[in-house]
């Protein structure tokens, strides 16, 4: 191996983990290892060691929502949103109940870091309120982030004290020659986010292959300047239609490649690396953030239901736990350690407050949002002084789902909606008939007691 080159790995990690800050040349000269040599095993070894001292083997997942499908007159050239391309044509929000749900589903699913997406104009006095609903009714352990246009300091702190914990912005490869921006008017942002108490996410991107070492130093040693809390890599998908569609992507060793220098020169800097789209190799040379997304997705013509790519929380949590990361939170327990207890027909060994046959008995003439379930459970007199949380009735109505006692549908608005199915509505009859020995035994044993 080149002894230069050893020692080079070799200093960064010591002055990384001393906390020094990275330098251009080091980093440089580290872009410039050659892909399959002994030195860029050394490198990526270093790079994964600086990973497990830094994060202390503690992992996080990501989950973006994109809130608007909408046509963006910024016109950055690898966004399906430019409404120069003619991709978007039927423009959608979503309803401030499904964006609840979602970020529920996210909780439950263990995501850290819960993230609202929007196109450069959408309305933050909205999405402010939102973030506010949000804090209120989802509860779990989780960090709220936004991901939006630009905003003001004012705007900083009015969105911190809304219960937003942190902002992903970031001067893009190729700022103002790919996209529509004065990279100066995304730094006046940056300056907010820094004299904010937000934290701030910025990730080296849209990655390709034709951007130089020159300009992957620049874009990282910036963001630092800035306080950057979560670095990483995004990695460009080319959209067909957009003006970078056909452009090449560049490939997962060399995305790795990246993540190994940030990680290695980052040290105790930067705490947290991120690699989107997820990748294995990615996560070995000391990511330790991986990225889910559903709704609106600039890296995508079409909006996605479901996990884009099929790329699910429990895939990204797998993948980190693979390499030895212990994923932050734990996934909350749920319905299904309750169904252990009580088996396929429930005796009552856990009632844990009716929430199950209340959601059966809500369904049985209607179909409703886990949104509306929620809202008419705090009719029945048992939750009016407690009501169950968003998040838990989110997690009962899934779970009942998953277990086929529900059925769901979109409806015309595109909400999810769900309905009781002919086994939901027999099981419900089995609990009622629980619930009614229930009350006789207790009726007769408070008889008994009476003259205590
Ligand atoms: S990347 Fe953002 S600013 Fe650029 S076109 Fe897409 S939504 Fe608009």
């Amino acid at each position: 191996m080149d002894k230069d080159i050893r020692k080079l790995i070799d200093s960064a990690k010591k002055r990384s983990l001393a906390a020094a800050a990275p330098d251009k040349q080091t980093i440089l000269s580290l872009l410039e290892i050659g892909q399959g040599t002994e030195e860029m095993g050394y490198l990526l070894d270093a790079a994964e060691e600086v990973a497990q001292i830094v994060t202390s083997k503690k992992a996080y997942l990501w989950g973006a929502i994109g809130i608007n499908y909408a046509k963006c007159s910024m016109n950055c050239g690898f966004c399906s949103f430019g409404e120069k391309w003619g991709i978007v044509q039927d423009e959608f929000s979503l309803s401030e109940e499904e964006i609840l749900e979602e970020a529920a589903e996210y909780v439950n699913a263990g995501v850290y870091y819960i993230v609202l997406r929007t196109t450069e104009f959408y309305d933050l006095e909205k999405l402010s309120r939102i973030a506010e609903r949000i804090r209120e009714e989802v509860s779990g352990t989780y960090e709220l982030i936004l991901n939006v246009g630009e905003f003001d300091l004012q705007m900083a702190n009015r969105l911190y004290r809304c219960g937003v914990d942190g902002i992903y912005h970031a001067i893009r490869l190729r700022e103002g020659i790919d996209t529509g921006f004065e990279p100066d008017d995304r730094r006046k942002t940056l300056e907010a986010i820094k004299k904010s108490p937000l934290k701030l996410i910025h990730l080296v991107e849209p990655l390709g292959p034709e951007h130089t070492n020159e300009e992957i130093a620049d874009r990282f040693l910036e963001s630092i300047q800035y306080g950057v809390f979560i670095s990483g890599v995004m990695v460009r998908v080319p959209v067909k239609g957009t003006p970078l569609g056909e452009s090449e992507k560049l490939d997962a060793q060399r995305a790795a490649h990246i993540v190994a220098v940030l990680r290695l020169t980052g040290g105790y800097t930067i705490p947290n690396i991120c690699i989107h789209p997820m990748s294995a190799q990615a996560v070995k040379a000391g990511a330790n953030v991986v990225v889910t997304e559903r709704g609106a997705i600039p890296r995508d013509a079409k909006p996605s239901k479901q996990a884009w790519h099929k790329v699910t929380p429990q895939l990204g949590r797998q993948l980190l736990e693979q390499e030895g990361y212990q994923v932050y939170p734990e996934v909350p327990k749920g319905p299904g350690s309750e169904r252990e207890a009580c088996g396929e027909e429930c005796t009552g060994a856990n009632l844990d407050r009716f929430v199950q046959p209340a959601i059966l008995s809500l369904l049985l003439d209607e179909c409703l949002t886990a949104y509306q379930i929620h809202g008419r459970l705090t009719d029945y007199s048992m939750y009016r002084d407690r009501p169950p949380d968003m998040a838990g009735v989110y997690r009962y109505t899934k779970s009942l789902k998953d277990r086929g006692l529900l059925e769901q549908k979109q409806s015309s608005k595109n909400r999810t909606m769900y309905s009781i199915t002919p086994e939901g509505r027999r099981f419900l009859r089995s609990w009622i008939s629980t619930l009614e020995s229930y009350r006789d035994s207790i009726g007769l044993l408070l008889k008994e007691m009476g003259g205590f």
